[in-house]
């Protein structure tokens, strides 16, 4: 007789690349064989995975796969690492000076 745990764990990484922070949702089924040994089953996305370490993600924004990976919960106790949902562009309206120069004060 098997029996099947699952858990949900999120996983935070942080990409070396970019600098982003982000968290990969993993569902950890625990599998009981019939000697009565555990193991875990991995699985992101619903799909079967390596267990969370930092070269079995790619970063979500940059595609690199150097990435650090924090302890389940760090992110909790440093909510200053996690991004704004709707960061606030930078106006690229570049300042304009209402006066022109005059072109041949920087050509002499
Ligand atoms: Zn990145």
């Amino acid at each position: 007789m098997t029996s099947l745990e699952e858990e949900i764990r999120s996983v935070p990484f942080e990409c070396r690349g970019c600098w982003h922070v982000w968290e990969e949702e993993y569902v950890v089924g625990h599998v009981h064989d019939r000697r009565g040994r555990e193991r875990e089953i991995w699985l992101r996305r619903g799909l079967p995975a390596l267990p969370p370490s930092p070269g079995a993600v790619s970063c979500p924004r940059c595609g690199s796969q150097q990435a650090t990976m924090f302890p389940e919960g760090y992110l909790a106790r440093h909510p200053e690492l996690i991004p704004p949902p709707h960061p606030s562009e930078p106006d690229e309206t570049p300042l304009l000076s209402p006066v022109r120069k005059p072109l041949h004060s920087w050509l002499t």
